[in-house]
C-alpha cells in the first residue's frame, strides 16, 4: 500500500480504485515538460478518466503573461477535445526549476483550474492528489477544495 493508501485509511477507510502513487509519477514525469521561463515553477498534472485513460498536462507560461495556462487546465482540456467527460482523480506535482523531490511542497490548484474541474467532475467523489516532498500526498475531493461551488446544476431549468 502506497503512503496515500495509508493516509486516506486513517481519515476515512475508505480504499483507493486506482493506483495513486502511479498518477502521480505519470504528474511528476509531466512536470517536466513545464514551459515556465518566467516564473520559473514547474507544473505537472496527472488526469484519470473513469474509464482509465490518463492525460498529463504541464503549465505554459506567456511573453504576454495572462495567455499562461496552468497544467491541470492543460489536462482537461487535451481530455476533453478528445471526448473524455468521465473523470476520476488528477495528481498533481509542483516546485521551483531545479528542486528536488524532497523540496517540492504539496501545489494545490488555481482557483481557476478548480472552476474547470467543477463543471467536469462531480464534487463529492472526484479527487485532487497533491504530491508533496519526497513520497507524501494529501488526497482532497473537489468539494472540500471548491465548498459550495457553481457549476452545470445551477443552470439547470435556466437553459432553454
Ligand atoms: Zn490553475
Amino acid at each position: 500500500m502506497t503512503a496515500a493508501g495509508k493516509e486516506r485509511k486513517q481519515s476515512g477507510g475508505l480504499a483507493y480504485d486506482y493506483d495513486v502513487g502511479g498518477l502521480v509519477e505519470a504528474a511528476r514525469e509531466a512536470r517536466l515538460h513545464s514551459y515556465s521561463p518566467y516564473s520559473h515553477f514547474q507544473v505537472g498534472a496527472a488526469l484519470l478518466t473513469e474509464n482509465g485513460r490518463i492525460y498529463t498536462g504541464c503549465n505554459i507560461e506567456n511573453a504576454a503573461y495572462t495567455p499562461t495556462n496552468c497544467a491541470e487546465r492543460t489536462a482537461f482540456f487535451k481530455a476533453v477535445s478528445e471526448g473524455e467527460h468521465s473523470f476520476r482523480a488528477i495528481a498533481i506535482a509542483g516546485g521551483p526549476e531545479g528542486s528536488s523531490r524532497e523540496e517540492q511542497d504539496f501545489c494545490p490548484p488555481c482557483g481557476v483550474c478548480r472552476q474547470v474541474m467543477m463543471e467536469f467532475c462531480s464534487p463529492k467523489t472526484f479527487e485532487i492528489v497533491l504530491a508533496g516532498p519526497g513520497d507524501a500526498v494529501r488526497i482532497r475531493t473537489l468539494e472540500e477544495l471548491l465548498p459550495e461551488g457553481f457549476g452545470p446544476g445551477n443552470l439547470e431549468g435556466t437553459l432553454q
